[in-house]
């Protein structure tokens, strides 16, 4: 399992998530942000084995 970090777009939040595959090839995730209280596009910034 790899833990990915993302960041808000909107407000530069930094989350983790556990995921199976590999978000590099898609780039960016459209999930819920716990700042914005509200689904925003997130960066992938790097991920830790
Ligand atoms: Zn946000």
């Amino acid at each position: 399992m790899t833990v990915w970090i993302l960041k808000c777009r909107d407000c530069g939040s930094e989350k983790e998530i556990d995921l199976g595959f590999n978000l590099y090839k898609i780039g960016r995730i459209y999930i819920y942000c716990e700042k914005c209280r509200k689904n925003t596009f997130h960066d992938v910034i790097k991920y830790l084995d």
